[in-house]
Parts: structure tokens; C-alpha cells; sequence
């Protein structure tokens, strides 16, 4: 079945015009997969992002997508996704269209993914063994902008593509504990975005739409522990905004008890440019800094960094789990147990 296309029965044709323009492969009526940038340095100049560096998840063998590409429950100053209101459109974005199901939403990434690698059939520029591997994806980054616990069958689109040997990393911003709380599948890893120290700036700066947004996120908080795949709680930090106060981020970390954090700067990228400056970005020092007092608060190590992300990786275990190929295939549903085992040691 193509689906190519059938957005346009649901949103403004100029907003899906800015979309494309940024290269934006649109599958079905609500989701969408787009390049990474670090598929592309991968292919290109051998350089990973620093998800490879930290779990082993190969960068070219990864397809970054959205079940809710317009839909979410906040409006976030730092994200990059188009938001009701930019370009003068608007839309309810809490609500999806009519439904796709998991196995089209699949199919239609997958075939997204080989369209956006045919591109780089031809370019001399590009390690052909990285490209054929490339061919073959391995790995689900259900991430791209949204909120995906929107789209009610994600357990079962999560089932669908472990079922297709990959595995899945989700993110979500934690505000519908009952659907998290419900997935018929746990993603390979869970990331919660935890982007404010307390309720005052949850509010200016990730905007939520729900009113009662601050409780859910605490609900969802308490809820991670359950979770038996490692669990992140993603601080993404944008200077003089959200960047202070580790001593209330040490409080929510206490709460939730991750397997990891990841503390990372605010990349001034997509519409986001709309909402803050250039200057907004804080540094990888910055970063490093106050990583190491939220280390010291909540007995978490410092095990990792990537410098050119400006993101710095807390852990509870002494080593990060690792995804690479010795375990990949059969990684999808084996890695609830492979973590229950380290977190034995
Ligand atoms: S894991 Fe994330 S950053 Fe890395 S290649 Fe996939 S989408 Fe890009
Ligand atoms: S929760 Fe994520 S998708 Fe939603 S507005 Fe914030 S950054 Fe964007």
C-alpha cells in the first residue's frame, strides 16, 4: 500500500512544503522519517553519534521517525519540530488523524529509509561497506519530534519492529503515564525527557498543553522503575532557561532511579530558531559542569561524553549496556534480560 502522500488531507500544504523543504520523508497521515545527520557523517566521513559511542547503536544502520509527527502534548521553546502557530498555521495537535496501523507506519519507514539511502547511490564520497550495511537497518530511533505515546497502538508498532529484527529506542516527554504505563511493548530503551528542575519552569519552558502536565511527568517518573529495559531521563538544557537548579533535577532523578542520564545541550536547529537565539546553546564545558554536580548529588558516575554533541552520559552501572552486532539480532526482545543481568552484578 503507498501512503505516500495522504497527509495532505490533514494539514496546511504550505506547512508540509516547509517539512519537505528540510527533507522530511511523510508516511501515511501522521508520521514521518527523516535523515540523521549522523546517518549521513557516518556514511560519509566515518563519523558516528555519540548514541553509537555511548550504547553501540550503529548510526547507519538507524531510522530516526515519528508516529506523531505534528502532535504533542507540549510545546517546547528548544524543539525543532513545527509547532500550531509557526508559519502562521494552526492545528489541534493532541489529537491524530485517522489512524494508520503499526505494520503500514513499518513498511512505510523502511521504504522511506531506502529512499533517503538511494540518494547516496553514485557519490564516490561515501564507504560503500557502510552504505550496503545501511541497506540492511538494524535500529528504530522513534524520536524524531512528537509525542509518540499519542498514537495508541506504539506497543504494538514497537512489537512490529523488534519482530523485524530491530531494535528500538523511544523518547517520550513522560506527560501520559497511563499510555506508558500501558505499552504492549517495551522499546530495547525508554527516554523520558525531564527538561525542568521544577514546575515553574516546566511551564515557561516546555510549554504543555495538558493542565496537568507536571503531575503526569512525576507519575511517569515514578513509573520508570517498573520498566525492566534501561530507562534515560534526557535533560536537554538551553542557557538561562532550564540550566540550573541540579539540586531539583537530583530530586526527580532520586524518583525515577534511570538506568542512565544524558545531559545535553540545546542545538539551535529546525523551528526551533523561531522560539530562541543562537546564544541559547550552552557549551559542552557548561554541560560538563553541571553534570558533574548532578553526579555528585545523585551518586551517579560520569562514564561518558561526546564533546562535539555537548552531551555528557550519567550511569547507575559502571558500564553502559552496549548494542552492537555481536548481540544485535537477537536483541530485540533478549534485552530486558541482558540488563536484568547486569543490574544483578
Ligand atoms: S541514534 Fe539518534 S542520533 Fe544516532 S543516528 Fe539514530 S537518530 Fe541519529
Ligand atoms: S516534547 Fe518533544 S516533540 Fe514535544 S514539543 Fe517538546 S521537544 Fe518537541
Amino acid at each position: 500500500m503507498d501512503l505516500t502522500g495522504t497527509m495532505e488531507n490533514t494539514i496546511s500544504p504550505s506547512l508540509l512544503q516547509a517539512l519537505k523543504k528540510q527533507k522530511y520523508q511523510i508516511v501515511g497521515k501522521h508520521s514521518a522519517v527523516k535523515k540523521c545527520k549522523w546517518l549521513h557523517e557516518a556514511l560519509v566521513h566515518n563519523r558516528p553519534c555519540y548514541k553509537q559511542k555511548f550504547y553501540g547503536i550503529k548510526s547507519h544502520q538507524c531510522v530516526q521517525m515519528t508516529p506523531a509527527l505534528f502532535y504533542c502534548t507540549q510545546q517546547c521553546l528548544f524543539c525543532w519540530r513545527a509547532q500550531s502557530g509557526d508559519l502562521q498555521v494552526t492545528w489541534n495537535e493532541m489529537q491524530l488523524p485517522e489512524l494508520d496501523m503499526p505494520e503500514e507506519i513499518a513498511e512505510g519507514s523502511l521504504r522511506a529509509q531506502d529512499k533517503i539511502l538511494s540518494g547516496y547511490m553514485g557519490n564516490s564520497k561515501v564507504d560503500w561497506r557502510k552504505l550496503t550495511e545501511a541497506l540492511r537497518p538494524r535500529h528504530v530511533a522513534i524520536s524524531l519530534t512528537g509525542e509518540p505515546t499519542l498514537y495508541d497502538p506504539l506497543g504494538e508498532l514497537i512489537r512490529t519492529f523488534h519482530s523485524k529484527g530491530f531494535t528500538t529506542f523511544l523518547v517520550s516527554n513522560g506527560t501520559l503515564p497511563a499510555k506508558l504505563g500501558a505499552l504492549s511493548q517495551e522499546p530495547t530503551q525508554l527516554y523520558v525527557s525531564t527538561c525542568a528542575p521544577d514546575e515553574q519552569v516546566f511551564k515557561r519552558v516546555c510549554r504543555p498543553q495538558l493542565p496537568d502536565a507536571w503531575a503526569n511527568l512525576q507519575e511517569t517518573l515514578g513509573l520508570l522503575p517498573s520498566f525492566r529495559c534501561p530507562t534515560v531521563l534526557r535533560m536537554t538544557m538551553v542557557r538561562e532557561h532550564n540550566l540550573k537548579s541540579a539540586e531539583g533535577y537530583a530530586a526527580l532523578v532520586a524518583k525515577a532511579n534511570p538506568t542512565y542520564v544524558e545531559v545535553k545541550a540545546y542545538m539551535h536547529v529546525g523551528f526551533s530558531g523561531l522560539r530562541l537565539r543562537f546564544e541559547d546553546m550552552p557549551e559542552h564545558e557548561e554541560i560538563r559542569g553541571f553534570a558533574e554536580r548532578l553526579a555528585e548529588l545523585t551518586g551517579y558516575g560520569v562514564i561518558d561524553e561526546s564533546v562535539e554533541s555537548r552531551v555528557v552520559l550519567l550511569s547507575a552501572p559502571k558500564k553502559a549496556l552496549r548494542f552492537d552486532d555481536s548481540q544485535n539480532n537477537e536483541l530485540s526482545d533478549a534485552s530486558n534480560s541482558i540488563f536484568d543481568s547486569i543490574q544483578d552484578k
